[in-house]
């Protein structure tokens, strides 16, 4: 008989020049500890005004799908590579809460560092109508928000229940205890422009891939 009982799945974005263990392994014990059925890694494009990424849309697409082969916890979505033009997180999350309906528990996976700067995403009061947050560790960035009132909004929302996650649909904030890694995509290009190793910071098939792409060198 089919399990009808909704699964907790969760979107994970960002610009992965190039995809590294920074990324994936708080979200594998993230998933462990929130019980998440399935975790969608979705490259996006990077506004105009902002630097691009080294790397062309289909290598950070090569890269992520590279990561993650043969592991079932990830998928890939590439829907946000596929426009000519950046999309902003919450109309992303709006079109999947069309796809998935209103019940389904949907969360958004960030570090730390982002959401200390949540509150400058584009229309980011809604974000919680349509998801929950869940937050990873990142080392160098504090547990406390940067205002008063960005603190009120976490500590309005903050909750420790894996339950509740589960419960309902969108609208909480979990920090999670996830391990650290002192990893950062920027940190890699650099070494990688220096010709210094990286073998330790990114699955050996992502390495390879950069390696025989010349890339960031
Ligand atoms: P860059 O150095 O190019 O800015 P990045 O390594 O920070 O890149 P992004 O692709 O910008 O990686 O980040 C995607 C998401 O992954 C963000 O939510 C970010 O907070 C999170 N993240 C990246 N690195 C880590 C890390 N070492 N620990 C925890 N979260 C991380």
């Amino acid at each position: 008989m089919a399990n009808s009982t909704p699964r907790l799945s969760a979107l994970y974005g960002g610009t992965f020049d190039p995809i590294h263990y920074g990324h994936l392994k708080p979200v594998e014990a993230l998933a462990k500890q929130v019980r998440l059925h399935q975790v969608t890694i979705m490259p996006n494009n990077v506004p105009p005004h902002r630097p691009q990424p080294l790397a062309s849309s289909q290598q950070r697409k090569k890269m992520v799908e590279l990561a993650i082969a043969g592991n079932p916890l990830f998928r890939l979505d590439d829907r946000e590579l596929q426009r000519e033009t950046p999309s902003y997180t919450v109309e992303t999350l709006e079109q999947l809460r069309a796809e998935i309906g209103a019940e389904q528990p949907l969360a958004f996976i960030v570090g730390q560092d982002s959401l200390l700067s949540l509150q400058r995403w584009h229309r980011w009061e809604t974000l919680l109508t349509l998801c929950h947050l869940l937050v990873c560790q990142r080392p160098g960035y504090s547990l406390s928000m940067n205002t008063s009132e960005e603190q009120r909004w976490l500590d309005a929302h903050q909750t420790s229940s894996v339950e509740a996650l589960h419960a309902q649909p969108a609208g909480k904030i979990y920090l999670a205890q996830t391990p650290m890694y002192d990893i950062s995509a920027t940190t890699i290009r650099q070494r990688l422009e220096q010709h210094l190793a990286c073998d330790d910071l990114l699955p050996p098939a992502v390495a390879e891939f950069i390696r025989q792409h010349h890339l960031y060198g």
